[in-house]
């Protein structure tokens, strides 16, 4: 096992979760080849940094990539990831599966994780799959609604009044001390579970551009070193063109990537709608910024408005994602793509999950005496 700080280049040969110099370490690059399974777990065994514990696999991963209209106003060729196909609703799941298998094989009973939202469900729900214990910690602000989607698999939820950043670090020396590992939002074996998203869109097409909803950055980490991993092993000809995605009402990785700084600044006062991107300080943010200067990527940011336009459009289309789901149909008009690209964009969650946010669609009244009238007439 061997993990590096892509930002300092210090290595580790045991498996710390960040470097001494405060940034996320990742494994170091894997290379392989594919070979033929059921699961992606099994096609791209060569690039895992622990063996999936396939017997617990809930099914994660393997989602749907569909073509959609949505590009055809704007002369792309655009295809949707579906990660709300997973089995708590959103990518988090390929991640949490992953750092589960680590954490079950050196021996830990309990689990943990801070979020407010998909992680927490995703751990919670995976952790009793696995037989643990499960420390979900969460912010005094996560509203009760939200909370069912969590203890509902029996994981303990625990409510901290502090500062929600602050929580991220001292979660994981607690941890250290207490036995239980923390699996927090760019945990080095959960952007590895990420890396199937890069792996399964290259098994069907070679796209041009990513589209990926960026909040800590471990999902734009996992997605990159992917598709990184399939270049440097022979597999595909050319690394996509990724494209960060952040609500404008929380956007401090662009903003950062904007002013051609190389570290970034805390976002003060965040507000969108878009809930589950909303990280004032992402942890793995500078090394987001790193690969967007290295590759010549690119960082984009849309408003609310726009967020829930694209929401309404994806249903329009039979997918109902969450507002942060629905952030790269939004950056699509402001990015002017060629003519003619291949554009994926990743569907990370559900909408089930913010139904308070949602609208009210076209609901009529009818009585059962008038239902012919009610049916033949469109409105
Ligand atoms: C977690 C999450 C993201 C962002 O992932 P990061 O790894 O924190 O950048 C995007 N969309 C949804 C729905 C999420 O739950
Ligand atoms: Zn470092």
């Amino acid at each position: 096992m061997k993990l590096v700080c892509p930002i300092c280049g210090k290595t580790y040969e045991e498996p710390v979760q960040r470097c001494e110099c405060g940034e996320p370490v990742e494994f170091e690059t894997f290379k392989g080849e594919p070979y033929i399974g059921k699961s992606v777990w099994e096609r791209f065994w060569d690039f895992w940094p622990v063996e999936p514990a396939l017997e617990l696999s809930l099914g994660e991963g393997d989602t749907p990539l569909i073509r959609s209209k949505l590009g055809k106003e704007l002369g792309v060729k655009l295809y949707l990831k579906n990660e709300t196909a997973n089995p708590t609703w959103s990518f988090k799941d390929r991640g949490t599966f992953l750092a589960m298998s680590y954490a079950v094989k050196v021996g830990y009973k309990a689990v943990g994780t801070v979020s407010t939202g998909n992680m927490a469900a995703s751990v919670s729900a995976y952790a009793s799959r696995f037989g643990l214990k499960a420390k979900i910690l969460v912010s005094e602000s996560a509203s009760d609604e939200k909370l069912k989607a969590v203890s509902v698999y029996g994981g303990e939820v625990i409510r901290v009044r502090g500062d929600y950043g602050r929580l991220y670090f001292d979660s994981m020396k607690l941890g250290k001390r207490l036995g239980v590992y923390f699996m927090n939002s760019d945990n080095p074996f959960r952007v590895e579970g990420y890396k199937g998203i890069a792996f399964e869109i290259a098994e069907e097409i070679s796209p041009d551009y990513v589209l990926i909803p960026t909040s800590s950055g471990g999902l734009f980490r996992g997605v990159a070193k992917g598709f990184i991993e399939l270049h440097e092993s022979g597999l595909i000809d050319r690394v996509p063109t990724l494209i960060a995605v952040q609500a404008e009402g929380c956007s401090p990785i662009c903003r950062a990537f904007r002013e051609g700084k190389i570290r970034i600044e805390r976002f003060e006062t965040p507000k969108t709608i878009a809930k589950a991107i909303a990280t004032p300080s992402p942890p793995s943010g500078n090394a987001v910024l790193k690969l967007l200067r290295e590759f010549g990527w690119k960082c984009v940011s849309v408003s609310d408005d726009k967020i829930l336009e694209a929401q309404r459009k994806l249903a329009g289309e039979g997918l109902f994602v969450q507002p942060a789901s629905a952030t790269g149909i939004a950056a699509l008009k402001k990015l002017e793509l060629p003519e003619g690209a291949k554009v994926v964009s990743i569907l990370t969650g559900s909408g089930l999950k913010t139904l308070s946010t949602t609208g009210q669609g076209k609901v009529r009244e009818c009585h059962l005496e008038r239902l012919e009238n009610c049916i033949k007439n469109d409105s």
